[in-house]
């Protein structure tokens, strides 16, 4: 594919190009899922495709093709610099990339089991089985099992000189029960929310998430769920746990600290950002127990990989350090404009007909000192455990926001009282994560993957993971009704 890639590289360079690049990426894609003991869908495809990026005048040119050829390579480039040639007259400032090292690296995703090498049958025979069993209950009226993988091969060629080989691979799979009394329906899922858990893995993730073995456990709390009081209304402890943290660093940090957003690059679809960067440095994000650390190194991570769609080698580095505004997530274009010498290489396309753009990367909470999940429960008075996200909102600039959650439970005097039912609660930004005053320790540590944040225009969706021990927010607003 190399060969290929030297077709635009020629053709770039031999225009001058100030900056140009192609990917050419195969992507094999299988997702399986049963639906209330059938089969409800077995999809498994190959694409490929590539696409060409040029930088002329200080002006992006783009153009891609599904069909890989070097006749085909040729025309692309060639029109990726018409389009260039035409974006610069239109444009108001000259693009600048910081400068970055030129690479020759394979890299792939470590895993153990290749989950394509794994026969459907039995993976089938996994997913009927954990459907099964949480269809025992007759108050279940709906049950969801699926599996999904994805093996990204790209090949990455720079004018620059770069020649990146990488294999990305991602396992992903769930269970889900809807029970449904009269007008009540509660919804459990295992291990997570939104499409489940999905890391950078082989299929040993399937066999380590054991769907079968928690599938009962999630129809009962679902079916429990139905009976539960309603979550408390007022000023609580609340306690995040499972993938409900996830979201909250997604929503709130990540797609807050996008420097493109917070340069207003996206303020007319995604929206902007509170975190603009004089306050960088300086701002209190939250209290000093809170650091959140981009990580494109992170074992599992959905964002892990050798280098960007910049051709940005990964790396690791602060958004929050002990509370304070410390970075952004950044691609080659803006990242000069936060004095950054060089960009902190998180610049993904998603798949080779979109144009790479600044994207959270893995980002997660660090550990704290609280010690184990029950060490935290003991020392809180009154307070509410909220698990697995179920609905979300934010305001354009990441202040205001509103989640809900699958399940609750009330915590009194150190004691987990009672199962509660939509739970929700609200809150500002820097205020919510300024009253953290408890997170455990890293024995509680979880990975939880993000596989379908979508942005841009046209619309890109790309993965990402966050981590997180359980924490205590002080008085946060629960109980407030879904508006
Ligand atoms: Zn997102």
């Amino acid at each position: 594919m190399f060969g290929l890639c030297e077709e635009a590289i020629d053709v770039l360079s031999s225009r001058r190009a100030d900056f140009g690049d192609i990917r050419i990426v195969r992507t094999r894609a299988q997702s399986l899922g049963v639906r209330n003991g059938e089969t409800g869908s077995v999809d498994d495809s190959e694409t490929l495709g590539f696409g060409v990026r040029v930088l002329l005048g200080g002006a992006w040119g783009f153009a891609s093709s599904g069909l890989v050829t070097r006749a085909e390579v040729r025309r692309v480039s060639l029109l990726a610099l018409e389009i260039a040639r035409a974006s610069a007259m239109l444009m108001d400032r000259k693009v600048r990339l910081a400068p970055e090292p030129a690479y020759r690296d394979f890299w792939q995703t470590p895993f153990i089991k290749d989950p394509f090498a794994v026969p459907v049958e039995e993976k089938f025979r996994t997913l009927f089985e954990a459907d099964r069993l949480m269809r025992r209950d007759r108050r279940i009226k709906s049950a969801l099992s699926s599996m999904r993988f994805v093996r990204e091969h790209q090949w990455h060629a720079t004018t620059e000189g770069s020649r990146i080989e990488q294999v990305l691979l991602s396992s992903g799979a769930d269970c889900r029960a809807t029970a449904v009394d009269g007008a009540q329906v509660q919804e459990r899922g295992y291990p997570c929310s939104h499409g489940g858990q999905t890391l950078a893995m082989g299929y040993e993730l399937i066999d380590l998430l054991d769907l079968p073995g928690h599938a009962e456990k999630a129809a009962s709390e679902a079916v429990a769920l139905l009976k539960a009081p309603d979550c408390p209304s007022g000023e609580l402890d609340l306690i995040t746990y499972g993938n409900q943290m996830a979201l909250q660093i997604h929503e709130s940090v990540g797609h807050a600290s996008e420097l493109d957003r917070v340069l207003g690059y996206e303020e007319s679809y995604a929206g902007s950002s509170f975190a603009t960067t004089e306050k960088l440095g300086s701002f209190r994000y939250g209290s000093p127990m809170v650091n959140l650390v981009a990580d494109a190194t992170l074992p599992g991570g959905l964002a892990t990989a050798g280098y960007d769609d910049d051709a940005v080698k990964a790396q690791r580095w602060h958004i929050v350090k002990d509370g304070v505004l410390s970075g952004y997530m950044t691609n080659r274009e803006f990242a000069p404009r936060v004095g950054l010498r060089r960009s902190q290489g998180s610049c993904r396309a998603d798949g080779p007909a979109n144009i790479p753009i600044t994207r959270i990367c893995n980002l997660s909470l660090m550990p704290g000192s609280a010690g184990s999940m029950e060490d935290l429960v003991r020392s809180t008075k009154r307070g509410i455990i909220m698990e697995n996200n179920k609905s979300w909102s934010i305001d354009q600039r990441r202040l205001n926001f509103q989640f809900g959650c699958e399940i609750g439970w009330l915590v009194e005097n150190g004691k987990i009282k009672k199962m509660v039912r939509n739970p929700t609660y609200q809150g500002i930004t820097p205020a919510f994560w300024g009253s953290c005053d408890a997170i455990c320790g890293p024995d509680e540590w979880r990975l939880w993957g993000v596989a379908n944040c979508g942005k841009g225009q046209p619309p890109q969706t790309a993965a990402m993971c966050h981590g997180s021990s359980p924490a205590r927010f002080k008085r946060v607003k629960v109980g407030v009704k879904a508006g």
